[in-house]
């Protein structure tokens, strides 16, 4: 079967031919419908060598940790689950059976690291190929009617956003602020879920006149270029208090340093890109009471309540359609900015 890998370091993901995996007991095999790219796939290649080994990541790795596809074949003992289902992958495999997992927080499993257990596409074979094997099939959530090509980015596109958003609610009623930093892959989709669970408005920042052009499309408020006036404008529109709540989808020093910078009292500030950045937090240096988050990911309910969100049509991703083949080409749109939501490969 194709599969798009990334082979060698520093290189470029390329399409190899490899041989078509079959399910060991317990396990399930997916014919995959739809693929997503994310930006943490281009950190993952972007890594030295040394950063790559420790991370424990594998050459060459079948890249692809946003999935759907339907049921090929059930492995040995693998009840529930009929061939021809369609689902999505959850993506942050953990081992099943510690606290966080039992609550379905395997993004928290507290096991994975030490049992290298590894989400697909960020260590075990991922989605951008023909055919993937998915460890258990609690790992895999019904996508029903719901489009694959369309949906799956909100295995993760739309889960870590969720997962943030949802622990901030509390903060966000009428009358509210959310800045939302990065209105990429996951930075669209995360003003829908605001637009849709909070009564905040939302002022997006981005680099690009495009970019925020999506933004006030998917229904944000106000939308600024993110240079170095952005915190006055939105110091200016928040009437001088800031905002209740920040989610930097860049984290990038510049970006972190601005989502501090504009924190009102008593908000959150949530840091989800991987961007290199950290916070500077001490007395003084942020609003009083304002809390730093570092979320990863979501649970697995979470995307089940993200999926409905989306069957109840107040969510959609905006996607531009990839074959395998072209599946390179989707990185370099990535990298180059050029991608207007979520690249999506289609085998
Ligand atoms: P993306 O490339 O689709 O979107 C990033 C957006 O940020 C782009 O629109 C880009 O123009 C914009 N941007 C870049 N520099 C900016 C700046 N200085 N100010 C404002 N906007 C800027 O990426 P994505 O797939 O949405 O991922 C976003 C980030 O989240 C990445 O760092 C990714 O690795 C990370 N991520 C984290 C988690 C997690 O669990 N914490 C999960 C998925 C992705
Ligand atoms: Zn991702």
């Amino acid at each position: 079967m194709k599969a798009l890998q990334y082979t060698k370091i520093g290189q470029h993901p390329e399409v190899v031919e490899i041989e078509k995996p079959s399910p060991g007991p317990g396990q399930v095999l997916l014919k995959i419908t739809a693929a997503g790219v994310c930006h943490s796939d281009e950190f993952v290649m972007g890594l030295s060598e040394e950063d790559y080994t420790a991370g424990g990541y594998p050459l060459p790795l079948t890249l692809g940790h946003e999935g759907a596809g339907v049921v090929d074949e059930l492995g040995e003992g693998v009840e529930h689950l009929q061939v021809g289902d369609a689902v999505a992958v959850y993506g942050p495999w953990g081992c099943g059976r510690c606290r966080p997992c039992s609550q379905g927080k395997e993004n928290y499993c507290v096991n994975a690291s030490a049992e290298g257990i590894k989400p697909p596409g960020l260590g075990a074979p991922g989605s951008m190929a023909e055919y993937m094997i998915v460890d258990d099939p609690r790992h895999l959530v019904p996508l029903g009617d719901l489009d694959p090509v369309q949906n799956v980015s909100l295995t993760d596109a739309g889960l870590t956003p969720y997962h943030a958003i949802k622990t901030s609610l509390p903060k966000l009623g009428a009358g509210t602020f959310a800045v939302v930093i990065g209105t990429g892959g996951l930075g669209h989709v995360g003003i829908q879920i605001l637009k849709a669970l909070s009564g905040a408005q939302i002022i997006a920042l981005d680099v690009s006149d495009d970019k925020l052009e999506l933004a006030t499309h998917v229904g944000a408020d106000h939308v600024l270029i993110s240079d170095e006036h952005a915190a006055d404008s939105i110091r200016e529109l928040t009437g001088g208090l800031g905002a209740n709540a920040v989610f930097d989808f860049v984290g990038a020093p510049p970006t972190v340093a601005l989502a501090t910078s504009v924190a009102a009292s008593e908000a959150d500030v949530t840091l989800v890109g991987i961007g290199g950045g950290t916070a500077q937090v001490g007395f003084g240096s942020i609003a009083y009471d304002a809390a730093v988050r570092v979320p990863y990911w979501g649970s697995r309910s979470e995307l089940i309540e993200v999926l409905d969100l989306a069957r109840s049509g107040r969510v959609s991703v905006e996607t531009q359609r990839y074959s395998l083949d072209d599946g390179p080409a989707a990185y370099e749109a990535l990298a180059a900015g050029t991608v207007r939501g979520r690249a999506v490969i289609v085998p």
